[in-house]
């Protein structure tokens, strides 16, 4: 093996934050938010946010059924109303 000499210099460790609104990974976990609750998709786009009472939540949309949802990260998995995720009536 004489293809790699001396090579311990990779650096993989940087995070690799993205510029946008949308952080894909690094991305908090929210209960029930680990696959769509429509179709099961587990590819979902999701979106860290507050809601309008103050409480971190994540935005959820799937890929393949459009569906979308919010999840409080301190919740049990049930998704926040749209009417409340908006701070609409
Ligand atoms: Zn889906």
């Amino acid at each position: 093996m004489a293809r790699r000499k001396g090579g311990t210099s990779r650096r993989s460790a940087e995070p690799d934050e993205p510029l946008g609104s949308i952080a894909q990974s690094g991305a908090p976990a929210a209960p029930g938010a680990d696959r769509c609750q429509g179709c099961g998709n587990p590819d979902l786009v999701r979106i860290r946010m507050t809601l309008p009472d103050g409480r971190p939540a994540l935005y959820v949309s799937c890929r393949t059924c459009e569906r979308t949802n919010w999840f409080a990260l301190d919740g049990d998995g049930t998704p926040v109303p749209r009417e409340q995720a908006l701070g609409t009536d």
